[in-house]
């Protein structure tokens, strides 16, 4: 299991995310923002902002993803 923060994924708080998988580490974080977008936190709506900039062109959406997935794969296992 490896973690996370919401900072490392592109997000705006100290939460801190664990998964086995990059898969389903990239899947907290899209939970766990749009749980604070619904409660209209200004940070990580501003934090969406900058990633609705990435997701408009698919080549820097692909390498960022590539680049938090290279990320969680250099993280050490936890116990
Ligand atoms: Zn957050």
């Amino acid at each position: 299991m490896k973690k996370m923060s919401c900072y490392e994924l592109g997000g705006a708080c100290n939460e801190e995310f664990y998964a086995t998988t990059f898969k389903e580490m990239a899947e907290l974080s899209k939970k766990h923002a749009m749980e604070m977008l619904q409660k209209g936190d200004q940070d990580h709506m501003n934090a969406m902002q900058e990633m609705k900039h990435l997701m408009d062109s698919p080549q820097s959406m692909q390498k960022w993803m590539q680049e938090k997935e290279e990320l969680f794969n250099s993280l050490d296992e936890l116990d």
